[in-house]
C-alpha cells in the first residue's frame, strides 16, 4: 500500500510503502484521529484490522504493543525523510530499483502485479520516463515480463544499482535483534489475541 501526500488538489505523491511489516492509520496510537495523507492499495492482500477504542485498550493493558507500534511510527519517519533525501539526490534508476526491491520485500512476492502506469505515479515521473529506466533494467537481464507481472531475476544486480536509501529503510537488525524482535511481536500478537478472545492460528 503506497501512503501518499497530498502535491496539490488533484495529485498526490508516494512518500513510503507499507507491507506485511507495517500498519495503516498508526498515528491513532499517538492518539491523532485525522490525517492528511491518504492510501492506495497497490497489491491486494488481506489485512487485520483494529477500531481506536479497542486499539486504546489494548494499549492500556498491552504495554508492549505501545513499544512495538512507537518503534514503527518511528520507522515511518525514517523512511519518509529518506524518501525525500531520495528524491532531490538520486537518479530515477536508482530510485526504481529502490522501489522493485521494496515492494518485494514487503509483499514477499516473487513476481510484482505492478503497471509502469502505477510505477510512474508512485515515483512521481511521466510514463515514458518509467518505460525508459525499466527497459534498462530488463535489457541487463533484472527482470522479466510474464501476463502483467514483473519478476526479479537477479536482485544481487538490483540491489546493486539501488541507491543507499534501500538499505538506510530497511533497517536492518543483525541475528539477536530480529530473534528480540520476533519474540516480542509474536508475545503481543498473543496476549492482543487472547485480550478479544480472537483465536491465533499459526502459519
Ligand atoms: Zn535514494
Amino acid at each position: 500500500m503506497s501512503v501518499l501526500a497530498k502535491t496539490d488538489e488533484h495529485n498526490a505523491a508516494e512518500v513510503w510503502l507499507v507491507g506485511r511489516e507495517g500498519a495503516v492509520g498508526s498515528a491513532a496510537a499517538l492518539g491523532i484521529r485525522t490525517s492528511t495523507l491518504s492510501h492506495f492499495v497497490q497489491i491486494g492482500g488481506s489485512a487485520l484490522r483494529i477500531g481506536v477504542q479497542d486499539l486504546n485498550r489494548a494499549m492500556s493493558e498491552i504495554p508492549s504493543l505501545r513499544a512495538v507500534l512507537h518503534g514503527y511510527l518511528h520507522s515511518t519517519l525514517v523512511q519518509s525523510s529518506q524518501s525525500a533525501a531520495c528524491s532531490l539526490r538520486h537518479s530515477l534508476l536508482q530510485r526504481l530499483a529502490r522501489w522493485l526491491l521494496t515492494a518485494q520485500d514487503r509483499s514477499d512476492m516473487d513476481a510484482l502485479p505492478i503497471t509502469q502506469d502505477l510505477l510512474a505515479r508512485s515515483l512521481g515521473v511521466r510514463r515514458p520516463t518509467v518505460s525508459e529506466a525499466f527497459r534498462v533494467l530488463e535489457h541487463r537481464g533484472i527482470f522479466g515480463r510474464e501476463r502483467g507481472l514483473i519478476r526479479i531475476l537477479d536482485r544481487g544486480s538490483l540491489e546493486q544499482i539501488a541507491c543507499h536509501c534501500y538499505r538506510a529503510m530497511c533497517l536492518r537488525r543483525d541475528r539477536r535483534e530480529r530473534a528480540e524482535m520476533r519474540r516480542r511481536l509474536l508475545f503481543t500478537l498473543s496476549a492482543l489475541c487472547a485480550l478479544f478472545e480472537i483465536e491465533l492460528f499459526a502459519q
